[in-house]
């Protein structure tokens, strides 16, 4: 079986620090994707061993935001699976068990140095403009003094023992061979001195444990990305293909996106927080659509995509390791034809909440009639309201000199409202069809244009200047609503 068809194991391993934000979604989206087009494993671990930093309920939107954006995983937290636990903070003493090893090796070691010490390195190492780095201090210490220290309750972490000479090669899957010479990496620390392992041990443990293949995660894990390998190769372990994807911008293009600078990325109607973008009246297929394409293409001119056409299409080989800048223009241009994309059933779903969050009361069955006329006029679902909120209100209000017709005086403009009431009146009930041309015949003989006589109804109909087109709404109100509505625009008028 060719590498690219064996059925792998990614995770997706978010920090409960914050919201979920399009970056975590874009790199859950290309672990779900690689696991079902291999018939593999997607994975949900929660890496929350930094107790300082962990944010009550982020673990709930995050599962939120995936099932909402259709990324079901195979394992996790809440449905187990044959390597969990899933959480981070429930592995404490694997994690322990492995520095240990590292330690009893001599690849690893306990330092007792004093944060006051290691400030006082730091600042040093500042005067002498050389890069920050530990000093080295405990290093060499002998296991039996290092022992009697710990017996003696001195506060210890545990440091990788970085080799210092020689070069490391790792391999990235976009990026292809990467070489640092050893001795600019840091002995960086593995186990803090509560006792809790930091992300370099926990997930690398986690990972191998897991039997993950294929480490798909941001570019800002690309400076330890030596460090992660030399773990790897420490243990013994095989190394997963190593997959860093490219950075977002933010929409300006100056910059990096960073869920800390939110000003400049959550307004006038966007934002980069999935749950935001719900609320905003977005798709998940279209933030699928949308962020599959930050990183990935297909070919030069194929641009959209359903989730299963992804997993059929979607490739690690072809992922882009330069920077995408998040336009959200294109995001509204997506969302608009996924929109279209969907049945009128479905379409009639997905606004209902939002006209009830309104305070509307919606019916169903009259939902699924406005859908079809909607559904072009519509880039997000929330603009369904002031669209089409009129459908359900008992009485619309429509301003004066929006009843006047362009050219007309209120006069005038009253008048030709009553012609088409005395027609509309005539029939028994409004049939687009049966209706819409006699009216159009009115215009004619009151020498006015459609433009002219269907603006009044329009307004006199729906109190709103832009609306689904006239005779589809007229039918769907009704003709006894209908005429109540433009005898009291007439009187408005008057
Ligand atoms: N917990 C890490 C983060 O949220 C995971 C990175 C990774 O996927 O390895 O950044």
């Amino acid at each position: 079986m060719p590498d690219s068809l064996k059925p792998v194991r990614v995770r997706f391993a978010p920090s409960p620090t914050g919201h979920m934000h399009l970056g975590s979604a874009r790199t859950a989206l290309y672990d779900y994707l690689l696991a079902k087009q291999t018939h593999g494993q997607f994975i949900l671990r929660i890496e929350d061993t930094d107790v300082k930093r962990y944010v009550p309920g982020a673990e709930e939107e995050l599962m939120e935001g995936l099932r909402w954006l259709g990324l079901e995983w195979d394992e996790g937290p809440d449905k187990g699976g044959p390597y969990g636990p899933y959480r981070q903070s429930e592995r404490k003493e694997i994690y322990q068990k492995y520095a240990q090893q590292l330690v009893d090796e001599g690849k690893a070691f306990y330092c007792f140095c004093t944060p006051e010490h290691l400030s006082r390195v730091r600042e040093d190492q500042q005067r002498r403009k050389i890069p920050p780095h530990y000093d080295g201090t405990c290093r060499n210490l002998s296991r039996e003094e290092a022992e009697e220290r710990i017996k003696n309750g001195e506060k210890y972490v545990i440091r990788f023992k970085t080799p210092k000479e020689g070069a490391t090669t790792v391999h990235d899957h976009l990026r292809g061979d990467i070489t640092v010479e050893n001795h600019t990496l840091d002995d960086y620390i593995l186990v803090k001195s509560d006792g809790w392992a930091l992300y370099h041990l926990a997930a690398m443990v986690d990972d191998h444990l897991m039997k993950i293949t294929h480490v798909i995660r941001g570019s800002e894990w690309l400076p330890t990305f030596p460090l992660h390998a030399m773990l790897y190769r420490a243990f013994g372990w095989e190394e997963p293909v190593w997959v860093h994807l490219s950075v977002f911008l933010k929409p300006s293009g100056k910059g990096k996106m960073s869920k800390r600078e939110s000003a400049e990325l959550i307004k006038d109607g966007y934002s980069i927080f999935i749950k935001e973008l719900k609320q905003l009246g977005y798709l998940p297929e279209a933030v699928v659509n949308w962020t599959s394409l930050m990183g990935w293409s297909y070919d030069d001119h194929t641009e959209f995509f359903n989730l299963p056409d992804l997993v059929e299409k979607f490739s690690i080989d072809h992922l882009n390791p330069s920077p995408a800048a998040i336009n959200f223009t294109k995001f509204d241009y997506f969302n608009g034809l996924h929109i279209r994309a969907l049945t009128d059933a479905d379409l009639a779903q997905r606004v209902k909440p939002f006209f009830v969050e309104q305070g509307y009361q919606v019916e169903d069955a009259q939902l699924l009639k406005i859908a079809p006329i909607i559904k072009e006029r519509i880039g997000t679902l929330d603009e369904a309201v002031p669209m089409a909120g009129f459908f359900f209100k008992q009485e619309v209000t429509p301003v004066r000199e929006e009843l006047v017709a362009k050219g007309l005086t209120a006069e005038q403009s009253a008048a030709a409202a009553q012609k088409a009431l005395d027609l509309l009146s005539s029939y028994s009930t409004i049939d687009l069809n049966v209706v819409e041309p006699p009216m159009r015949e009115l215009a004619d003989q009151l020498q006015l244009s459609i433009g002219q006589l269907f603006g009044i109804l329009r307004v006199a109909v729906t109190g709103q200047r832009v609306s689904p087109p006239l005779f589809e709404s007229m039918e769907i109100i009704g003709r006894d609503v209908v005429l109540e509505r433009i005898k009291r625009a007439i009187a408005i008028l008057q």
